[in-house]
């Protein structure tokens, strides 16, 4: 029972689910209590849900909270917030913190700071290595066997370069049915850069980040996941060799998943020629080749998720200097606007496809029991009523983290967030986030 609405009922009606049926839906206690037409529940609160499409609550599997230590740019509360905002009931959290998430203490501060906060489940994110600095294997059992159950191990920000560590990090979480989430980067090859390489960055005279440097790691690396026979994520995939390494390996039978990003689905490094440092982000924004690749890999399943790569900086991170400026782009509150813009619209994916890469595979991925269950009677109320007919031209106003370096700003993009329900009680009701002390407000508009 959520602390903050005891005992309150919701009767959603005429909600069109991923399929394209529509029902309404009882909340009661936490679940799905009841599906169909025409029910009744007397003392419930009524939501009319026509024309609204109900998804299964979003899971991001890659988002930066950055509380312990980078409180500026983000804490576990508003960057929940913003999870909600944008129809998302768990969210993964990086280990990129201070102190870092390299042991069962910082974790479960992690896990208790988002129970407190009560927007969204918040699963921390084991480093794989102490204090990310790539030497020695963090305690990733400790962690593992910590209340935080850890499952997902990474030290997102910077590669897991040493062969030999990404061997023994693979070997050692299958004891738990872990998994290693790589953040593909082979640094040498990597020195400086500040954007794709290419003609472009030849023309605007910024060093490269050669598309090899992401593939030729993920190709390592899923042959070392072969060899011990382990369970490898790769994050934030960003090109089209990338996608065609992946698509090998699988049909290898290699145990391996993979995410992109919502800007790497839909934004090309065109964007960078205004030396606007909003659009910088590591991995780099690509060609649109590689977006197209990106797109048909999602939609043919070599990629298996979604993931945001939420990185909250503070303006002054990104008001300066390009070769100065911060890599990062905040992204929950516009993820499910932009996988619509970039593979809905195009008849890439349908919604139940979304549902999947969006909730069901990223809760399985990361062994997260409770979500990414299909919306049905019996199902934990975990769920995102979003108006897809809707269009928003995208402000400030739409951002409910701290963070405001979102490369959609001024952009139109499609559909919006009416309500979101996490724990049987909404976090986002009428398009506004619920404030759990002092009743609703303003968001967007
Ligand atoms: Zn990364």
């Amino acid at each position: 029972m959520n602390q903050h609405f005891p005992n309150q009922r919701f009767l959603i009606s005429g909600a069109t689910l991923a399929d394209g049926t529509h029902t309404d839906l009882l909340v009661d206690d936490g679940r799905i209590a009841e599906t169909g037409s025409g029910i009744s529940a007397r003392g419930a609160e009524q939501i009319d849900a026509h024309g609204l499409l109900a998804l299964p609550g979003l899971v991001d599997l890659h988002t930066h909270l950055r509380e312990p230590g980078f409180e500026t740019s983000e804490t576990i509360l508003t960057g929940t917030r913003a999870a909600a905002a944008g129809g998302f009931t768990a969210v993964f959290a990086m280990a990129n913190t201070s102190p870092v998430a390299d042991t069962a203490g910082v974790v479960e501060q992690v896990l208790t700071l988002g129970e407190t906060a009560g927007y969204a489940t918040v699963r921390p994110i084991g480093a794989v290595t102490r204090g990310l600095a790539g030497e020695q294997l963090a305690e990733l059992g400790a962690m593992a066997a910590s209340r935080a159950q850890v499952r997902v191990f990474s030290d997102d920000g910077m590669c897991v370069s040493d062969p030999l560590l990404m061997r023994r990090a693979l070997e050692y979480v299958k004891a738990f049915d872990g998994v290693i989430a790589q953040h593909a980067q082979e640094p040498r090859l990597t020195v400086g850069a500040q954007m794709n390489e290419g003609t472009l960055s030849g023309e605007l005279g910024l060093a490269g980040w050669p598309a090899v440097a992401e593939e030729s790691i993920i190709a390592r690396d899923v042959l070392l996941a072969e060899h011990v026979g382990s369970r490898l994520h790769v994050c934030h995939v960003s090109t089209a060799g990338s996608v065609d390494v992946i698509r090998w390996a699988k049909a290898r039978g290699i145990t391996v998943t993979a995410e992109v990003t919502p800007h790497h689905l839909l934004l090309t490094e065109d964007l960078v020629a205004g030396y606007d440092a909003r659009y910088k982000v590591n991995p780099p924004l690509r060609s649109s080749e590689d977006v197209q690749a990106l797109r048909e890999a999602l939609a043919d399943g070599t990629i298996d998720i979604v993931a945001t790569d939420h990185a909250p900086h503070p303006a002054e991170a990104k008001d300066c200097e390009w070769d100065a400026a911060a890599n990062g782009m905040v992204g929950l509150e516009t993820a499910l606007s932009v996988v619509h813009a970039s593979v809905v619209e195009s008849g890439q994916l349908n919604w139940s496809d979304v549902a999947r890469v969006m909730s069901h595979t990223p809760a399985a991925i990361g062994s997260l029991s409770g979500h990414g269950e299909p919306i049905a009677a019996g199902a934990p109320a975990e769920f995102t009523l979003y108006d897809p007919s809707a269009t928003r031209r995208i402000s400030t106003a739409d951002l409910a983290g701290k963070a405001t370096n979102s490369p959609y700003l001024d952009r139109t993009l499609p559909g919006r967030i009416v309500a979101t329900f996490h724990r049987g009680h909404p976090t986002v009701l009428d398009g506004n986030l619920v404030d759990f002390q002092n009743g609703t407000e303003a968001l967007g508009g």
